[in-house]
């Protein structure tokens, strides 16, 4: 079974902080070439520079994905960089929390139009690459738990990756032909900036207690799952959503 990454090129997306950091460092430390994205330029060159002093080759782009003409220049600067992109991690996203009834367009907007339109389009862009390439692929979409089990609060978000969840699906249906494989990650909760400081409230702590492995998860308990989705181990997986949350979706009703 064939879990290294030699040879490939990985984008990640948010890779500036958070779980998009964690990954950039598993998929070097896996031995992939990689692209940094996001848009604060200045982090990613902090992390280029740690990384390239371990031996792995990384470039960082900058690339807003809501923004088309960002996600075009940032992938063909990768790609000029490193060679073709031929595994790209859709980790980018935001999340606000308030009552539905809060919850106002520009809210709703911010959310959708990063977690699940931005998904799509660096998505669509790195996959006419890889069609014209000739070489296949693997996308690999952090979702969520909440896209498939709602939680409250956060109607924006859950749909977002809720639609991330189906879109996997739907692009894993078209691009099978390419030989473009299409997978999705669900984490549960994570101890990342986006979520800290929740924990150390009593609402966060009595929400540990229900996930049935009675803690958070860290960023690196998603590693397997990267690197099983983004090798040549997962090659008869497409369309397929791994859950890596401690039992949470388990927990007793
Ligand atoms: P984070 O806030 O640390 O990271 C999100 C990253 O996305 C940041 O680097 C941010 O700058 C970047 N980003 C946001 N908008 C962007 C844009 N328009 N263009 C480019 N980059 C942009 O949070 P995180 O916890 O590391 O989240 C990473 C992903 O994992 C998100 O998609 C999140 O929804 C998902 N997720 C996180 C958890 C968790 O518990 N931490 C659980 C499930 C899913």
């Amino acid at each position: 079974m064939e879990l290294s990454l030699d040879g490939k090129v990985a984008l990640v997306t948010g890779a500036s902080s958070g779980l998009g950091e964690n990954f950039a460092r598993a998929l070097a430390g896996a031995g992939a070439a990689v692209v940094l994205a996001a848009r604060r330029l200045d982090r990613l060159e902090a992390l280029r520079d740690a990384l390239t002093a371990t031996g792995a080759r990384v470039t960082a782009v900058a690339m807003d994905v809501t923004d088309t003409g960002s996600i075009t220049a940032g992938l063909d600067a990768g790609a000029a960089a490193l060679g073709t992109i031929d595994v790209v991690v859709n980790n980018a996203g935001v999340s606000t929390a308030a009552p539905a009834m809060d919850i106002g367009d520009a809210d709703w907007r911010f959310v959708v139009d990063t977690n699940l339109t931005g998904c799509f389009t660096v998505a669509r862009e790195a996959a006419v690459r890889l069609k014209a390439a000739g070489t296949g692929g693997s996308i690999v979409n952090i979702a969520s738990i909440t896209g498939m089990r709602p939680a409250g609060a956060l109607v924006h978000y859950a749909s977002a990756k809720a639609g991330l969840i189906h879109m996997t699906k739907a692009l894993a249906l078209e691009w099978a032909r390419y030989g473009i494989r299409v997978n999705a990650i669900a984490p549960g909760y994570i101890e990342t900036d986006i979520n800290r400081d929740f924990f150390t409230t009593d609402a966060g702590k009595a929400l540990i207690k229900r996930i049935p492995q009675r803690r958070l998860g860290q960023p690196e308990d998603l590693n397997g799952a990267l690197c099983l989705l983004a090798s040549d181990a997962s090659g008869f997986m497409t369309g397929s959503t791994l859950e890596v949350d401690g039992g949470h979706l388990c927990s007793s009703l």
